[in-house]
């Protein structure tokens, strides 16, 4: 029998044996893992690192939709997209903690998958699972994850640190996300109509890869650390890019310009918002979930980054007084609205 076709009760294995089967083959790899999953609590050493310590709490049918998601890349969104909190105060994860409240509907075989997305994040981002609580539920699954992670105290970068004239900076590109879930919404309108039609997916991978396994800029970390540059404040873009400006301005007590025409969007997203007959600008300015790095640099820091193609400057700080604004293509200024996004809408 395949994997996905068989459905073992996890009233079979019980808690205890669902825990055992789901964390019999980790194998702690940081120095700072002293002790891990199987006791009363688990064991870290970090000598003299400050850490930074960071929870996600995701519901079904509210943070995701098991209709057009796979478990195993839900298991590693969860962790990765809370390993982007970690890397946004410019620091190193190192450990995460997984609860999960299970309802009746899911198998053994479908937490292995959860958990196989798990070790995948895990892997790829050197962090050690180090414990959790597992329980059931009424209805759906619920996943609570909190990570840990070391910085020197010098190279913590905060919200709080912007001033006036720093560069306004982001990673990547945005919008990407929000035009993948929207694919998927609409394929998922399409299949629930009719089972049998086959959803319409080929030629967007990139913005679904962005919506269902995006990737935490840990190599955006790396490479400030190899550019010998320090932000002088920084966030992660989980609400869209306009509610993290606004963070970064109220945390710092400036304002900001922000260039509309400077906003990184790939062609997968201007063309899925096109055939969707959305504003590629609103996807980027309120779709969220691109987990990529907002940052303000002072602007000595330019010669370092300008040629650099993965940042692009977008704007500049500039005193509270002068607002937060969006300049349009045509050089007007409107003050910018963050809408923010509750991931399930
Ligand atoms: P307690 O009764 O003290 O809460 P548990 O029986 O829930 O202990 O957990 C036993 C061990 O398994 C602990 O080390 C705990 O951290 C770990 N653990 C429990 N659930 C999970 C999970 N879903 N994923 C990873 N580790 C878990
Ligand atoms: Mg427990």
């Amino acid at each position: 029998m395949s994997k996905e076709t068989k459905h073992t009760s996890i009233s079979t294995l019980g808690e205890f044996g669902l825990i055992d089967r789901l964390t019999k083959n980790i194998q702690l790899k940081n120095d700072s893992s002293v002790l891990g999953v199987g006791d009363d609590a688990a064991i870290l050493d970090y000598r003299n690192k400050q850490i930074v310590v960071t929870s996600d709490l995701l519901t079904e049918g509210i943070h995701f939709n098991l209709m057009y998601v796979p478990l195993k890349h839900l298991g590693y969104k969860s962790v990765a997209v809370n390993l982007s909190d970690i890397y946004a105060m410019n620091a190193t994860p190192k450990q995460i903690t997984i609860s999960i409240a299970i309802s009746s509907k899911f198998s053994v075989e479908a937490m292995d998958e959860l958990y196989e997305g798990i070790y995948l994040a895990c892997e790829r981002y050197g962090v050690d699972l180090v414990g959790g609580d597992t329980t059931s539920s009424l209805t759906g699954l619920t996943i609570s994850i909190t990570a840990i992670g070391e910085v020197e105290k010098d190279d913590i970068v905060k919200r709080s640190g912007a001033r006036a004239n720093d560069l306004l900076c982001v990673s990547g590109d945005l919008g990407g996300a929000y035009m993948g879930l929207q694919l998927l919404e609409r394929e998922n309108e399409v299949f629930k109509v009719n089972e049998n039609m086959k959803p319409q997916l080929s030629g967007y991978d990139y913005i679904l890869e962005r919506q269902l396994k995006p990737e935490p800029r840990a190599d955006i970390i790396a490479a400030f650390k190899k550019m010998g540059i320090k932000p002088s404040s920084m966030i992660d873009i989980s609400d869209g890019l306009s509610s993290e400006i606004m963070h970064l301005c109220k945390n710092s007590g400036v304002g900001c310009s922000l260039f509309e025409d400077k906003v990184p969007m790939d062609l997968q997203t201007k063309q899925m918002a096109e055939e969707l007959n959305i504003n590629p600008l609103v996807a980027a300015l309120n779709g969220g979930e691109d987990y990529e790095l907002l940052f303000t640099l002072p602007l000595d820091d330019y010669e370092k980054i300008k040629n650099d193609p993965d940042f692009t400057i977008i704007g500049h700080m500039t005193e509270a007084s002068e607002g937060i604004n969006l300049v349009t293509t045509v050089g007007s200024a409107i003050p910018l609205q963050a809408q923010g996004w509750n991931h399930g809408k």
